[in-house]
């Protein structure tokens, strides 16, 4: 729990709240003003972020990061999303992803121009809902030529190179790693979902790839990408935990603030059963996020306590938000209020990172076929 951590973990989650207060706060509100360009405002969040000793927890050893174990990395993302500042994404480093013990090419090319902030990586598995076969590779002497869609790539138009999921001729799904202006990749659409993230259609017309692109082992794309999604899914979980924790804290101020009425809403048994519910599903998601990120901690596969995690609290955020506009009234659903403009932010959660259904469904597998996950 959040309360039982040693003295190095509650260092590190003062150490957080602290750069959230002292500098992000005072940030965002010269971006806000219009007084401070973004770009300038994240990189002195980046600069900040290295001094705090936060910046490289993300990146490995030998890149000069200093990786945090799952349990401090959730600390930092719990605490920096109950904030709900528009600059926190700045301050972990970008982390290798599938490019993990990558061969020693990639890694001069690819993994430390990526670690260092100098090129931009995208990642690319979803295929357009009519796609009549997946992305697929051929084998042409030592080369693969790839074919094929790719529907919903985040940072797909502005991204360096794009990690991709192929069908390699004879192996199965591959991970290879792919230019993104190479001879033969075409920007097809650019297009903005509803959290204001963007995302690219992309088409590979016989992209002629150097075998050396392979990530890991031909055939081994699946497990390589689904043990990315799997940090992504707690990543998620600390993320929404932390937003749960900040709408709470808005919606106390709003229930104890003055009313037309002549008496605080919070005042009202009625309000405050509505509160209580949602202090209760709080609790419960991060009890849930800091069992799971602890079970992690001690070296258990937590592919399943993962999805759990992912799935409720993702649910449950998207539920204390609409009760909490709910709560707020009319005022809440102005498209420059706070909550109106979470409520379309988090919606995406339920979909990215795997479907809720679908990782129920996985779920149902994992316990109902081989036995596993805990309760
Ligand atoms: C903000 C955002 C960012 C994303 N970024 C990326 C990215 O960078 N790279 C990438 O590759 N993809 C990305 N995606 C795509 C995402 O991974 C897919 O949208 C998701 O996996 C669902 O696939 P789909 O959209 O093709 O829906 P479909 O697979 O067509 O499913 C549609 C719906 O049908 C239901 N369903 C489907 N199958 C089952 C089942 N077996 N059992 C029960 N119900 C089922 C579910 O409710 C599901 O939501 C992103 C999506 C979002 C929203």
């Amino acid at each position: 729990m959040p309360e039982s951590l040693n003295s190095t973990l509650s260092d590190l989650q003062s150490r957080t709240a602290a750069l959230c207060q002292d500098v992000l706060v005072p940030l965002a509100a010269r971006v806000h003003s219009g007084e401070l360009p973004r770009a300038v405002a994240l990189a002195e969040v980046r600069e900040a972020a290295k001094s705090a000793g936060l910046f490289g927890l993300t990146q490995p050893a030998e890149f000069g990061g200093r990786p945090g174990g799952p349990l401090a990395l959730t600390l930092v993302r719990d605490t920096l999303a109950s904030f709900n500042n528009p600059l926190s994404g700045a301050v972990l480093g970008p982390g290798p992803g599938v490019l993990a013990d990558c061969r020693p090419e990639l890694k001069d090319t690819h993994l430390a121009p990526l670690l260092a902030g100098e090129k931009r990586a995208a990642f690319a598995i979803t295929e357009p809902a009519d796609a009549s076969r997946h992305t697929w590779a051929e084998r042409d002497g030592t080369d693969l030529l790839v074919s094929g869609v790719k529907s919903y790539v985040t940072g797909g138009a502005e991204a360096d190179f794009v990690n991709t999921l192929v069908e390699l001729e004879g192996a199965g799904r591959t991970l290879v790693v792919i230019d993104r202006h190479s001879p033969g990749v075409h920007l097809v659409e650019r297009f903005e979902s509803l959290d204001g993230s963007h995302h690219a259609v992309l088409r590979f017309d016989q992209v002629r790839i150097p075998e050396t692109r392979i990530l890991g082992k031909p055939g081994e794309g699946m497990p390589r990408s689904m043990g990315q999604i799997g940090d992504t899914r707690l990543a998620i979980a600390a993320q929404a935990t932390g937003l749960a924790r900040w709408t709470l804290g808005f919606l106390n101020e709003q229930l104890s603030a003055p009313h037309r009425s002549g008496q605080p809403l919070g005042d009202r048994e009625g309000v405050r059963l509505r509160y209580a519910d949602l202090r209760i599903q709080a609790y419960a998601m991060r009890s849930m996020l800091y069992r799971t990120a602890r079970l992690a901690e001690a070296g258990n596969n937590i592919r399943n306590e993962g999805m759990a995690c992912k799935i409720f609290a993702t649910e449950t955020l998207g539920r204390i938000v609409d009760d909490g506009i709910q709560l707020s009234g009319g005022q809440a659903l102005s498209l420059s209020h706070p909550l109106a403009q979470l409520y379309q932010r988090v919606r995406a959660w339920r979909i990215a990172e795997g479907a809720n259904d679908v990782l129920r469904i996985n779920l149902a597998r994992g316990a109902l076929e081989f036995g596993l996950g805990e309760i």
